[in-house]
């Protein structure tokens, strides 16, 4: 993978770009690749950005979100766009199976790959160009300093303000977590400028939700939580009956998985989500327990160090026998 400060003196010829992310795209995913997006196409290239499944109501607001296209329910919109790509830009995600039924297309695509991305253990051969930093707060400060880089700063207009702003937000749990750094503040100062409501989107992300979502987790912390003191742990697990009940939808169990670290003592939080064609997990921790080598090691994962995901095809009762195994096996690592 050659470094992506070598397309800079490419950018200016316009080309038919694709941009992709990885499934269930949270606010980073989504708010890179518009960011991106509305960057490219001042530059006039041609851009259609794919997100390989559908994505919460609540990222909606973000300008441009409305012409992404949803590979599970237009294939053949996303195909015709994936066969006249010059490049593909692949946004926060490194290995190709995290864009799910859209992988084989993007394995076999011929076109030229940039990879923009902050998670760990990034598979590297499959692209041209790229940037893996896993000291970057988020993907889309990585977007922020690659229009900057290239020497495009005077082009951050309000809508990329707005869709990265998004996505630093999400990433850094709204500036708490350790790599919300000195640079983040400098780079969100720079976005202000260009008239940024930032309380506005804070509130269309995090008040957004339906008075169901709410009652949900009502019942999911007085019911489906277990908190294994021994261990320093919490976990969460949703049955497919709990998600129908409240009618949950993509995105209102995001979030969830943080409740319980802020129960004195807890090291590690874990949520399983017995989705139709997986049971999806979520992990969680402070300080030194590494849940993207606990993902890895155990459930088909990775990500973060102290934030993660994995998946099994075990029923959920099964998985759930295998995760408390697994944190049996990592007492030591969770004093
Ligand atoms: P979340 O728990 O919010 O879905 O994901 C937490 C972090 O782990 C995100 O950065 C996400 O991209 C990553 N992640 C989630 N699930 C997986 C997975 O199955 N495989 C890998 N490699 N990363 C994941
Ligand atoms: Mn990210």
């Amino acid at each position: 993978m050659k470094p992506v400060t070598d397309i800079f003196p490419l950018l200016d010829q316009p080309r038919q770009v694709v941009i992709t992310t990885h499934q269930k795209p949270d606010p980073d995913a989504m708010g890179s690749s518009l960011g991106l997006a509305h960057f490219l196409r001042s530059l006039g290239h041609q851009v259609t950005v794919i997100s390989p499944t559908n994505w919460a109501a609540f990222l909606n607001w973000m300008p441009g979100s409305q012409d992404v296209i949803d590979f599970e329910l237009k294939k053949s919109e996303a195909e015709a766009a994936l066969a006249k790509a010059e490049w593909l830009f692949c946004l926060d995600f490194n290995t190709l199976p995290r864009t799910k039924h859209l992988a084989p297309l993007l394995q076999q695509l011929q076109c030229v790959k940039i990879l923009i991305d902050h998670h760990q253990q990034p598979e590297t051969t499959a692209f041209t160009y790229g940037i893996s930093d896993v000291s970057k707060s988020s993907t889309s400060e990585m977007i922020y300093d690659l229009i900057a880089g290239s020497g495009h700063a005077d082009r951050i207009s309000l809508p990329i303000a707005e869709c990265l702003y998004a996505g630093i937000i999400g990433d850094t749990g709204s500036f708490r977590y350790p790599s919300a750094s000195a640079h983040v503040h400098a780079i969100v100062a720079r976005l202000k400028e260009t008239g940024l409501n930032h309380t506005k989107v804070h509130e269309n992300i995090y008040d957004n939700f339906l008075e169901n979502r709410l009652r949900f987790i009502g019942m999911v912390l007085l019911h489906r939580m277990e908190i294994m003191y021994e261990y320093n742990t919490a976990l969460i697990s949703i049955s497919k009956n709990d998600l129908l009940r409240f009618d949950i939808k993509t995105g209102d169990t995001e979030g969830l998985v943080n409740f319980p670290l802020s129960i004195q003592g807890i090291k590690m939080a874990a949520i399983v989500i017995d989705r139709d064609e997986e049971r999806k997990w979520s992990f969680r921790s402070k300080g030194d327990f590494d849940t993207n080598t606990f993902a890895r090691k155990y459930f088909e994962g990775g990500g973060h160090y102290n934030a993660s995901g994995g998946r099994s095809q075990d029923p959920l009762e099964k998985t759930v026998a295998k995760f408390k195994q697994a944190i049996k096996e990592n007492a030591s690592l969770l004093q």
